[in-house]
């Protein structure tokens, strides 16, 4: 067939961890679902996981146009991938996998008879080197952030706190408010800034990986943003003075269901879990009353100590609500956590705890009524889309700019961010669950609309894939 008349063919790269692979693969469905044909690419300790744990192998049948591939991200196979392997992994993808990059897209293996060569490059912006091979090759760029836009901004401010002198600080006075971001001014403190913002200098390496993204993401053809204008509007504003062409057309996850609703497709969202999940807490569930469960997780890269988790335990248990905590195995920075003798009863009683949850189910099951979550991205918007209120536990990176808005600016819930005591965990949880449920689920319920609204026709995310959509065609 003559190749200009298939479809344009799309390379989707995300980076390798699980939320940025989650939306990034809901992307990828969407454009498949548009006709469009698609690679997504992934790095091989993804790609294995993938094939072993998520439902992948049933989207071949479902689109015709998707291909899965996989590259190598530099380190040896059982190098570590989280805590300091973090910044190693980000190291090496940015001199290793950048040259086994550009070696992938001349070589012809992504084309056949039947697809064509890349026609654009969709990559993570954190990864910027994929701008330098997208041009090396002379293929066209868009950019996608799975991060929040709120947190994005602050990313992009960052020369501009330096230059404020409001960075470098010690980590005291975390209460001080911070000025020099247009638009958070009166709100935002310290306290609120990613956590690599604390170390008191400016060579931290995860400062260093964020400081260029104000110049490298306004290079690409465009930037595509999992949110919604109702929910992040004044920050978008602010975003476009420096990256005209945004695409928001989140909440991905949201997003794919509505299309394959509308398309009566009998095709399920795809799980894109790296973990094996366990459904038993779905029949848990079912035998628990209407929004009495609290749902307890702090995603896939969040490490604690024994300590901090025996807080949370015996919060939990103090509170009397009914709870479902994901604990996951690698998330404990010492021994396995033994449960005090004092807590089994309670824990018995009403709580449910296991390794790795169908977290989007688990969300959208009518007896869950609260969130405590370590406010990743797309935790977030998850609970969003459900009108779950949450409970805000911070890790690192974004978490600390999402939580904020979450308590001090969506009022959807509280930010409990730099604590973690028995008591507060215990009062915090009595405060949603119970004294000011009405409160935040009215404010949860009116969010939840609004998403749902964006991603009918004519909504601002329905809008904004068209023109996504049109403009890959037209490269
Ligand atoms: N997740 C899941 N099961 C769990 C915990 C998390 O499926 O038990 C999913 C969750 O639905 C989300 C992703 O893992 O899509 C976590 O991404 P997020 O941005 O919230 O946090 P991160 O893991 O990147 O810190």
């Amino acid at each position: 067939m003559d190749q200009e008349m298939l479809p344009p063919h799309v390379l989707i790269f995300p980076l390798p961890l699980q939320g940025p692979v989650n939306s990034m693969f809901k992307l990828a469905e969407l454009l498949c679902l548009s006709g469009l044909h698609v690679t997504f690419l992934a790095t091989d300790n993804i790609h294995t996981r993938l094939l072993k744990y998520s439902n992948i192998q049933s989207r071949f049948d479902s689109y015709p146009g998707f291909r899965l591939e996989s590259i190598s991200d530099g380190l040896p196979e059982d190098h570590p991938r989280s805590g300091a392997g973090l910044i190693e992994m980000f190291d090496s993808l940015k001199t290793k996998n950048k040259i086994l990059l550009k070696e992938l897209l001349t070589s012809g293996k992504l084309n056949s008879d039947s697809r064509r060569p890349v026609t654009c490059i969709i990559a993570d912006g954190i990864m910027g080197y994929t701008f330098d091979v997208a041009k090396e090759v002379g293929l066209p760029i868009i950019y996608v952030r799975t991060i929040s836009a709120c947190c994005l901004w602050v990313f992009f401010c960052l020369p501009k706190l330096i230059e404020s002198g409001e960075l470098p600080f010690a980590g005291d006075d975390l209460d001080t408010p911070i000025k020099s971001i247009p638009g958070m001014e009166g709100f935002f403190r310290r306290r609120d800034l990613p956590a690599f913002c604390r170390s008191g200098n400016l060579s931290d390496p995860t400062l260093q990986l964020a400081l260029p993204e104000s110049t490298e993401n306004p290079r690409a053809h465009g930037l595509i943003l999992n949110t919604f204008d109702d929910l992040e509007g004044p920050i978008l504003s602010q975003i476009r003075s420096c990256c005209p062409n945004l695409y928001t057309i989140g909440p991905l996850h949201s997003h794919l269901k509505y299309k394959l609703e509308g398309e009566s497709s009998s095709s399920l969202p795809s799980s894109n879990s790296l973990w094996k999940e366990d459904m038993s807490c779905i029949t848990w569930l079912d035998s628990q009353p209407p929004k009495s469960v609290i749902y307890v997780s702090f995603g896939s890269l969040a490490v604690m100590t024994k300590e901090q988790y025996m807080e949370f335990w015996y919060g939990l248990v103090n509170s009397g609500s009914r709870f479902l905590w994901v604990i996951r195995p690698d998330s404990i920075t010492s021994d396995s956590a033994e449960i005090p003798p004092e807590l089994s009863k309670g824990t018995e009683e009403r709580g449910y705890i296991i390794g790795w949850a169908p977290q989007e189910e688990v969300l959208a099951h009518t007896a869950v009524g609260g969130f405590l979550t370590h406010s990743g991205w797309n935790s977030t918007l998850e609970s969003v889309v459900e009108g779950i209120p949450m409970i805000c536990w911070p890790y690192f990176l974004d978490q600390q700019v999402n939580s904020r808005f979450v308590g001090e600016v969506w009022k959807l819930g509280l930010d409990m961010k730099d604590t973690c005591d028995r008591v507060i965990v215990e009062k915090t949880v009595r405060e949603l669950m119970e004294d000011r449920k009405d409160e935040f689920r009215k404010s949860a319920d009116q969010m939840a609309k609004f998403a749902k609204q964006c991603l009918m026709e004519g909504g601002s995310s329905y809008c904004n894939l068209e023109r996504l959509i049109s403009d890959i065609k037209a490269m």
